[in-house]
């Protein structure tokens, strides 16, 4: 059977816009969002009036800026505070096609426009095309991913096997029986399913016929994703989003970045202060997804990355979110300076000496104290490795050097110890 080709093509019009094209579609989109908003949800004018912001005042993309952020945490109570999803919906509930429920707990209200997440663009520029028989691996119980992947196969041609998570041996069974070519779930658990397959002893490029895979919900590095690829003899392209918004970004072929989906205006921002970072910069990931049922301006959704203008070979114009490097409940502001893990970890990795490493951070009265320690033997480039760490992460910690095997099996990169009265 020939393959087919799914590393060329482009599935809208709106991907190929440049710069000042997008712009402008994003302004009008935008326009239209906030006055539609204010005027039909509660919760949005409440937000607005607050902050002093009149929609009528909004007449450039940085104009955004005036409404303050809304922290993804906050939807848990503003949701409980009275019908329409505490107004933040601008219907009824009953004139929706689905509620789902996420941790939080959050709901996660579906209308009923087509491709309503959103994810059919990224799922073309993943690489999957019409005819594929694709196996979904993630829950249709309550939470919303199941479902909201099945919209963007239906699309494009797809059939699609509602597997669920779990039952490993009758998921393999499934792709061998029914020669699924496309997978849908979580990275760890399409490779989890290779371990298997191989334990029993199949042979992943001539039992299965596995083409292209679709994976989210967590990090992976790229040493993994070569590994699944190989295996498979597949591609393996990753979506970002979320249960509130649905599709943000996603990677085509060139693995150059999450392409940011033209449904939203994505900003990265200070994610104290919600104020715009330059390109580059890391910061929290603000979106606001042109959906006038839920509209969500502004989410703060508590990811970090960065943003990527440089042009991609795929022919597509949109920028890019960089890798999401983070969360910023697990980042420290220490001494008025975020600390990164990712930061941190791309000094360590230029040691080979060290093996592991943590920052404690303290304030005993009140003082901002970091403590570096790192494993292992015979350090001797300290004064070096201070120097570099100054430079980068503009800190200078207390360094701890330790015996390999000291530090717990399981650590955080950052240990905030601080108390706070
Ligand atoms: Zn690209």
């Amino acid at each position: 059977m020939t393959r087919k080709d799914r590393t060329e093509g482009i599935y809208s019009r709106r991907e190929v816009l440049d710069g000042s094209e997008r712009n402008q579609y994003s302004l009008i989109q935008l326009k239209e969002l906030l006055s539609y908003a204010y005027r039909y949800s509660e919760d949005v004018k409440k937000r607005f009036d607050r902050a002093q912001f009149h929609v009528d005042k909004f007449k450039n993309l940085s104009d955004l800026k005036h409404i303050p952020i809304l922290k993804k945490k906050e939807l848990i109570f503003l949701q409980s505070m009275g019908p329409r999803l505490g107004g933040l919906l601008t219907k009824d509930l009953g004139e929706l096609r689905r509620v789902f429920l996420s941790p939080g707990p959050i709901f996660d209200p579906e209308d009923r426009a087509d491709d309503y997440w959103g994810w059919t663009e990224g799922f073309y520029a993943c690489g999957f095309r019409s005819g594929d028989v694709a196996q979904i691996t993630f829950n249709y119980h309550l939470a919303p991913a199941g479902l909201m992947f099945e919209e963007p196969l239906k699309n494009l041609g797809c059939a699609v096997i509602p597997a669920g998570p779990g039952n490993t041996n009758s998921q393999l069974d499934i792709m061998q029986k029914l020669r699924v070519t496309g997978y849908i779930g979580t990275p760890s658990y399409l490779l989890h399913l290779a371990q298997k397959a191989e334990e029993m002893g199949l042979n992943l490029r001539k039992d299965l016929f596995m083409e292209v895979a679709f994976v989210t919900g967590e990090k992976f590095s790229e040493k993994m994703r070569s590994q699944v690829e190989k295996k498979f003899d597949c591609i393996m392209r990753q979506g970002y989003g979320t249960a509130d918004v649905g599709c943000i970004g996603y990677e085509c072929f060139h693995k150059t970045g999450l392409h940011i989906s033209n449904r939203a205006f994505v900003e990265i921002c200070h994610p104290d202060t919600g104020i715009p970072l330059k390109d580059g910069e890391v910061g929290e990931i603000v979106v606001t997804a042109f959906n006038k049922t839920y509209p969500l301006i502004r989410l703060a959704t508590g990811d970090l990355s960065y943003i990527d203008r440089a042009p991609c070979a795929c022919g597509r114009f949109t920028p890019r979110l960089g890798t999401i490097v983070g969360r910023v409940d697990t980042t420290a502001r220490i001494k008025g300076m975020f600390v990164y893990p990712h930061q941190v970890e791309q000094v360590m990795s230029t040691y080979e000496e060290i093996k592991r490493w943590q920052i404690v951070v303290t304030n005993p009265e009140g003082i901002d104290e970091m403590e570096l320690y790192i494993e292992a033997s015979n350090f001797k480039r300290q004064d070096e490795l201070l120097h570099t760490f100054r430079e980068k992460i503009k800190l200078r910690p207390e360094l701890k050097i330790l015996a390999p095997g000291s530090l717990p099996p399981q650590i955080r990169p950052i240990e905030d110890k601080r108390k706070w009265d």
